[in-house]
């Protein structure tokens, strides 16, 4: 299927390693020029060649601090236009709520809920002007079924799908689509160092736990970054104009709900 993105410019955000990175790699295997984003320079650098070389679309890198309005500004200034914009950050770290104090939760807020916020809030107007865009925003399957360990991220995120909720009714006639991409277990640095913390938690080895975690899943393995990536492609095609407001869960089955 040709997803009708050849020439549209795209933000990705978090994008050296892992998900956003995945989103990027389909994104340009479609033909789309993106500006990837991450904090740390040399892995972006050589996250944007090898997306150079393996699909020879444009690629702009911006090492920045996506939590930040001085990110965002950066961000936008190297691609004032966008098409497309993936909002993601990295994920909140485990805990106990008790141990959280008001910084830690803002922190969590602008990782997870803010940056996306305003992101959205400096482009969707310009695609509602061009009638063309696509949002997708990079959340968890803890805003389906929370997650004990990482409160900070079931609660941010929670904020995020409700504006998204709200909003992405009102840009759609416009043919701006906004949406989230809801992840459960895939193979990502971030999935593994969760899953060491709660080894360590119960006593168990890092293999022991990766394993059982694994098994556990219906599809007895973890999601590949790619699969992510490609589900997000589609999500920005031109094909998927009359998809709003949704959370697409990939989990291989995890979540034992009937919708
Ligand atoms: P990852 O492999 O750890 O990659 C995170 C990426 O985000 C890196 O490129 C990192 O680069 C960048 N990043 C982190 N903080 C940033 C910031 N403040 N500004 C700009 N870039 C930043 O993580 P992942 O597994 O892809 O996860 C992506 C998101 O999905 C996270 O929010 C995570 O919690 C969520 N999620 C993941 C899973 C999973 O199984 N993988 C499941 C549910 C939810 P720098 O560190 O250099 O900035």
């Amino acid at each position: 299927m040709d997803l009708g993105l050849t020439g549209k410019r795209a933000i990705v955000c978090a994008a050296s390693k892992g998900l956003g990175r995945a989103c990027a790699f389909s994104l340009a295997r479609e033909g789309v020029n993106v500006t990837i984003n991450a904090r740390t320079r040399d892995v972006l650098d050589a996250t944007a060649a090898e997306i150079r070389a393996s699909t020879g679309a444009e690629v702009t890198t911006v090492a920045t601090d996506i939590t930040t309005p001085e990110g965002q500004a950066e961000v936008l200034a190297a691609c004032p236009e966008p098409d497309i914009l993936v909002n993601n950050c990295g994920g909140p770290p485990p805990g106990d709520f008790r141990d959280w104090d008001r910084d830690d939760w803002v922190k969590a807020l602008e990782a997870n809920m803010l940056s996306a916020i305003f992101l959205i809030k400096a482009t969707a107007d310009g695609m509602m002007a061009r009638k063309f865009g696509r949002i997708v925003n990079i959340t968890s399957s803890a805003v389906k079924a929370p997650i004990e360990i990482l409160g900070l991220s079931n609660g941010a995120r929670s904020g995020l799908t409700g504006f998204v909720a709200g909003i992405a009714r009102q840009t759609v006639r416009h043919n701006v689509t906004i949406n989230n991409l809801l992840p459960g277990p895939f193979d990502t640095e971030r999935m593994r160092s969760n899953v060491r913390v709660s080894a360590e938690a119960s006593g168990r080895s890092f293999d022991e736990a990766i394993a059982e975690r694994r098994a556990g899943n219906p599809a007895g393995r973890f999601g590949d970054p790619a699969e992510f990536g490609d589900a997000c492609a589609y999500l920005c095609s031109a094909q998927a104009g009359y998809i709003t407001g949704q959370n697409l869960l990939l989990d291989g089955g995890h979540y034992p709900g009937t919708f």
